[in-house]
């Protein structure tokens, strides 16, 4: 008999579910496309039914309790989600005891990006190490921190929202209500903004046919063909997610910066901007640290939620 964990992770974009193994190992993957749901309700009943789903397949091992992975900000403390930017009238969302009561299973909630972080620590890129900081950069721009062995989680776990250290002063307003948050420069929805305002003052760029409809993955396929304001748009973010990482570097001191979010497909193209820029920017004790692509892709959230029951049951 296999100890398992139910994992679920709920993102604005995608929901999944799967049975986890002490290996970190996905059994019974589910997953479904969060905007097909409508509303909080259909959300949560579609969390449950996948969850018994998965539970059902998983007759007759030992399942040793749920590990929920969502986006927030959420009270992993107080086991409540207090809202997804992503998902429209989703606010306060009890959902360790919605699960809870309907599975008769101890629920674990935490922030995604502290999920993924633990998914890279102990399944990915920073296995090994006893500090590290994962930044996801996509949609939004966010953190989690392993700290000398420990899961970083501060007052009521909201520890790690890194897209919102002040990098700007008075600069383009964030959707915190902030201005010059490091998420309102280097996110990947600030890098399309950024890359559409510049193509459409440069007809000649290979890449203003597309308008409105640039996509990140547009300017980085078009740096990789030579266009000109295409190499400048990826050198100028790389530039930027290198600013905030040398504050990480000096607040933290990590072995290692791990970078996943769907900007990290593009990881190569980013890494020597960044890495150029901790040369310039950080103190020299810090300039080697190593910056790394994430390991565990989509299923990092799905891995780490299901370690942290895994370790909260050793
Ligand atoms: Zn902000």
């Amino acid at each position: 008999m296999a100890s398992l964990v139910l994992a679920l992770d709920l993102g604005g974009s995608r929901l999944r579910a799967a049975a986890v193994d002490a290996d970190g190992k996905l059994h019974h993957r589910e997953e479904v496309a969060t905007t097909s749901l409508n509303g909080t309700k259909a959300i949560t009943d579609r969390m449950i039914a996948m969850s018994r789903s998965v539970l059902d397949k998983c007759a007759g091992e030992d399942i040793l309790g749920v590990g929920v992975s969502s986006a927030g900000p959420l009270d992993s403390e107080a086991g409540f989600i207090v809202s997804i930017s992503t998902i429209p009238n989703f606010f306060d969302v009890p959902i360790v005891a919605i699960l809870e009561d309907a599975l008769n299973l101890q629920v674990t909630l935490e922030n995604d990006a502290i999920a993924a972080a633990v998914g890279e620590w102990t399944h990915g890129a920073g296995r090994g190490v006893r500090s590290l900081v994962y930044v996801t950069v996509s949609t939004g721009l966010g953190g989690g921190l392993i700290i000398d062995g420990n899961v970083l989680h501060g007052r009521r776990g909201f520890a790690g929202h890194i897209g919102h250290m002040s990098i700007i002063a008075d600069g383009r307003t964030c959707g915190c209500g902030n201005r010059g948050c490091w998420e309102a420069y280097a996110s990947g929805t600030s890098f399309t903004t950024r890359a559409r305002e510049r193509v459409a003052q440069a007809p000649n760029s290979s890449v203003a046919l597309k308008g409105d409809t640039l996509s990140a993955a547009d300017v980085f396929a078009a740096a990789r063909t030579g266009d000109e304001l295409a190499q400048q748009l990826v050198d100028e973010q790389a530039d930027l997610l290198g600013i905030g990482m040398v504050s990480l570097l000096h607040l933290f001191s990590p072995e290692r910066i791990i970078m996943g979010g769907g900007l990290s497909h593009a990881f190569d193209q980013l890494h020597p901007g960044i890495k150029a820029r901790i040369e310039r920017g950080a103190m020299p004790a810090f300039r080697d640290v190593p910056v790394l692509r994430a390991a565990c892709g989509d299923d990092a959230g799905l891995i780490g939620a299901a370690m942290t029951v895994f370790r909260r049951n050793s």
